[in-house]
């Protein structure tokens, strides 16, 4: 038997994570993976459908050529060399992930880990002990009773990023962010698409000005919404399925994309034998990322915090600062910046409208036109950037969207987790013409002194 400071039992964002940092730290560490490290994220996640989406974005660029004076005609989509391209960056990123995992001294085991013991995890009969265990054995794409997934008619995110052909038409079951990404990816493709959603509003877990924005933005580009409706069956042929709504309306396409959310793994992998505290599969932890059971940790897809891959990474890095001594400070969830990588981006850190209200704080809001910024208008983009501040007080949330914005994340999540006031951001300069601009200049206008911007 091996005796290791920490053993991980999955290495996707959260558990590579956890070593990573727990070696750097000088802990002895044993990272368990069934499949490819890097998880979810890295092999049918982030990677492939940014990868994805960047390709939609070329095509869209050639069939609007003319729009900016250049000849260009999208001839159709080579979904070999989409899957190519894609490929290429995750096998890049594996190697680089694999490379450094091996650099740090990282015990790697291949194999299906089962938790036998509160300090034992076992993988094809060979135990591995640990002072600690990290739980990350992350999340998997979930159906709705009676929806079977065949892979090929009905499929999920996973299929999804592999597919070898544009289909013609694709029902897209569920307006969340995978919905509204892949949704986005297959009508720059080409295909006929519609999304079903049962919520009134496509991601309604952002801003509602934000989910509004993006509707009209897609309806815009002819991407067909079903909104506050829910599915009540599925029909397959050799050719195409039928989806029945629970209005009786229906619909056929090519195919279906279930991404009606994701379920955490944790069944049958020793969890509730060995007393770990869950509820609906989901481990409990307390701000450290603790469970109920000493020397036992939880990181990821697996617990009930957002499902993002940087808050994994943080996570895996928050346990192993934890274990080395280091107290580090518990995450506060509300500053993880979030996007959407759909055309139009929606990004956003901090509160909504209505949570800040629920909250009781004294709020004030401002929107800035992305009309009134060059850069957008040179990208022939529209949107905005919305601030929620409290009266008197710092910003409490910051709601974007537009071409590019996520990249915008990175200064609105300085502001938010800083407690920066509308006063302190205003007087900083941005370069002309950035789409950063825009969030000096929504700033400025919320501090009372308007440049590019009525009011
Ligand atoms: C289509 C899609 C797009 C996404 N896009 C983004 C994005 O753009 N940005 C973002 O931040 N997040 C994105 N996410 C979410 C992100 O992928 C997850 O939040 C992240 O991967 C969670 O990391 P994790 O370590 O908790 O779990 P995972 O990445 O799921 O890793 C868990 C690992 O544990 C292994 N495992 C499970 N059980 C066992 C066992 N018994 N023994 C051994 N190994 C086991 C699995 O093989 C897996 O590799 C996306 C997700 C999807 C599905």
């Amino acid at each position: 038997m091996s005796q290791f400071d920490l053993v991980i039992l999955g290495g996707g964002s959260g558990g590579y994570a956890a070593a990573l940092r727990g070696a750097q730290l000088g802990l002895k560490v044993a990272l368990i993976e069934s499949d490819k490290v890097g998880g979810t994220c890295l092999h049918r996640g982030c990677i492939p459908t940014k990868a994805l989406l960047h390709s939609a974005e070329i095509a869209d660029g050639a069939r609007e050529g003319a729009k900016f004076g250049v000849k260009s005609t999208l001839n159709g989509m080579d979904m070999d060399g989409v899957n190519a391209y894609k490929d290429g960056v995750i096998n890049k990123l594996y190697k680089g992930l694999s490379g450094l995992v091996k650099s740090r001294g990282i015990v790697f085991v291949e194999g299906h880990g089962k938790l036998v013991s509160k300090d034992t995890v076992e993988v094809a009969g060979v135990k591995y002990s640990g002072k600690n265990i990290v739980l990350a054995t992350g999340s998997y794409a979930k159906t709705l009773p009676g929806l079977e997934i065949d892979g090929e008619r009905i499929i999920t995110s996973d299929h999804g990023t592999k597919l070898n052909y544009v289909p013609k038409s694709v029902i897209v079951l569920g307006g969340g962010v995978i919905g509204s990404e892949f949704a986005s990816v297959w009508k720059s493709f080409g295909s006929e698409v519609t999304i079903v959603e049962g919520l009134p509003r496509l991601i309604a877990l952002e801003d509602e000005s934000s989910s509004k924005q993006l509707e009209r933005a897609f309806r815009k580009r002819g991407i067909n919404l079903e909104l506050g409706v829910k599915f009540a069956s599925a029909v397959k042929n050799k050719k195409d399925v039928t989806v029945t709504l629970e209005d009786g309306k229906s619909l056929t396409a090519e195919l279906l994309m279930v991404a009606v959310g994701r379920g955490p793994v944790s069944d049958n992998i020793g969890y509730q034998e060995q007393g770990i505290t869950m509820d609906r599969g989901y481990v409990l932890v307390d701000d450290k990322c603790r469970t109920n059971i000493p020397g036992i940790w939880a990181v990821g897809d697996l617990i009930p915090t957002l499902q993002l891959a940087h808050v994994g990474f943080a996570e895996g890095i928050l346990v192993a600062e934890e274990i080395a001594g280091l107290n580090p400070h518990p995450i506060n969830y509300d500053g993880i910046p979030r996007v959407t990588y759909s055309d139009p981006e929606v990004a956003s850190v901090g509160l909504t409208t209505a949570e800040a209200k629920k909250r009781g704080h004294d709020v004030v809001e401002l929107t800035y036109d992305l009309a009134g910024n060059g850069k957008a208008q040179i990208l022939n983009t529209s949107g905005s950037i919305k601030l929620v501040s409290q009266k008197n007080g710092p910003l409490l949330g910051v709601h974007m969207v537009g071409a590019r914005v996520g990249e915008l994340l990175a200064e609105a999540e300085l502001i938010y987790n800083w407690e920066a006031r509308a006063e302190d951001v205003a007087p900083l300069i941005h370069a002309h013409p950035t789409l950063s601009e825009a969030m000096g200049e929504a700033h400025m206008a919320l501090a009372g002194k308007p440049l590019h911007a009525h009011g």
